[in-house]
């Protein structure tokens, strides 16, 4: 036998079994995002390096760190994507989305980083981003936690994560508070670790960051830039807690949350779970007014955030994943030529009547017993049988796979008007 090529570490198959968790999120998203009427843009997996260099920061973990990056057979530099804030602001400007327009955009797919893989941090992974354009105050950072909030408690997750709120401010205050931190760090510099060193000149406020616990004390008693706000900032932040306060939105305000990419200033937040071990932060974002000016277009006010597909597949695994949206409602079973021949019919029938309905034809013929064991396996709820009694009196045998007894027989058989009557409840039931 010839060599099994395997996939690459850190890049996951999703398989049949875990899809459905999958979908239940993704269609609980789209179904969101509609309403408070977002629009879906599509864009490459691929751009030039320069984009990402030049948006996320040449100082941070993922461009030191964690691109992808190639060079393709022109000898151009390629980066597959890392985030996709910054693809979207490109294809913003690019396309004339930005300027003199208010726009409410979302993505959703792969993203890509070279990290050490484990438990809820891949290679290949999968976000959903929000971004919004066009808009300043305070109002749409609100909407877009307020729609965080609504999609936890769709997904059934909101006693499971916190949000931690924090404001960089503008990057004047930012650029004041710098020279504050430097001088703090560089009384500490015995504690500083080889990245916070080269990081102490070229991005102290990424030092705040730091997930070394042999810094967290140091971390913790730094200044905090929330001391050094501008006066806007400050306004905008306490306006940003009085409409999450309106509607009972609890937060933690964390002064150290700097966020891994340099594009940030005034609101940034995270969504957290202590269920997941070190990899807890689930949806992470902030306002980014100056990103669409650097890359090149208009001045334009800017606020977003991404959300870690994965993260959000495990959480709604360990919890709620009702297993019905796994399996179909019934498993149809064919004795013989002509019933196949029915049957197939018949289920396109059931089809036509009851879009919501998931049925499964037993293909490919067999005893009546091996066709029942595939039925018990798909884990249906009824068992359909057609055979040439059934045909005869155009009738259909239904056996509960699932029930417990409540009286009911165990089998009977049904009109194809009754059988549509009882597949019609048992899917309200649901
Ligand atoms: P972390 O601190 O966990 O590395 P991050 O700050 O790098 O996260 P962002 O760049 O803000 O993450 O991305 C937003 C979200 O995308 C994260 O909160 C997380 O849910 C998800 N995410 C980021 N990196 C990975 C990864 N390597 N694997 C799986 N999900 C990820
Ligand atoms: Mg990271």
């Amino acid at each position: 036998m010839a060599d099994k090529i395997q996939s690459i570490r850190g890049m996951n198959d999703i398989l049949p079994d875990e899809s459905p968790s999958w979908q239940f999120i993704e269609e609980r998203l789209r179904q969101l995002l509609k309403s408070y009427n977002y629009d879906e843009i599509r864009f490459p997996v691929v751009e030039k390096t320069a984009l990402f260099k030049r948006s996320i920061g040449e100082v941070t973990d993922i461009v030191e760190k964690e691109m992808y990056t190639f060079e393709d057979r022109n000898g151009d530099s390629l980066t597959l994507r890392p985030e996709g804030t910054a693809v979207c602001v490109r294809a913003g400007i690019q396309n004339g989305l930005l300027v003199n327009q208010q726009q409410r955009l979302w993505y959703m797919g792969p993203m890509f980083r070279h990290e050490r893989p484990q438990q809820g941090r891949y290679r290949q992974f999968h976000q959903v981003g929000v971004e919004v354009f066009g808009l300043q105050g305070p109002d749409i950072d609100a909407e877009l936690i307020y729609m965080t909030a609504r999609f936890w408690k769709m997904l059934g997750l909101e006693d499971s994560v916190t949000l931690q709120l924090n404001s960089l401010g503008t990057a004047q205050a930012r650029e004041q508070y710098r020279d504050v931190l430097i001088d703090y760090l560089q009384q500490h510099s015995e504690l500083l670790d080889d990245d916070s060193q080269r990081r102490l000149q070229t991005n102290p406020l990424r030092i705040l960051d730091s997930k070394n616990p042999a810094m967290q004390t140091m971390i913790e008693q730094a200044p905090r830039l929330m001391d050094y706000l501008d006066e806007a900032s400050e306004q905008h932040f306490i306006r940003l807690c009085a409409y999450l306060d309106r509607v009972g939105i609890a937060y933690k305000i964390n002064t150290r949350l700097v966020r891994g990419l340099d594009y940030y200033n005034r609101t940034v937040f995270e969504w957290v779970t202590d269920k997941l071990g070190a990899q807890g932060t689930i949806c992470a974002g902030g306002r980014y007014d100056g990103l669409v000016q650097q890359l090149g277009g208009r001045e334009t006010p800017a606020v977003g955030f991404a959300m870690g597909l994965e993260r959000l597949v495990l959480l709604v695994e360990n919890e709620h994943l009702q297993k019905h949206i796994k399996y179909p409602h019934a498993a149809l079973l064919m004795m013989g030529e002509r019933a196949q021949t029915a049957g197939l019919a018949l289920s396109e029938q059931l089809r036509d009547a009851l879009p919501q309905l998931r049925i499964f034809n037993i293909c490919g013929g067999g005893s009546f017993k091996s066709q029942m064991k595939r039925a018990d396996k798909s884990q249906a709820e009824f068992a359909l049988i057609l055979g040439d009694d059934e045909l005869e009196q155009q009738l259909i045998t239904v056996k509960y796979l699932r029930q417990s007894n409540d009286g009911r027989p165990q089998q009977e058989s049904l009109s194809h008007t009754r059988l549509i009557e009882l597949l019609k409840n048992a899917l309200v039931e649901q």
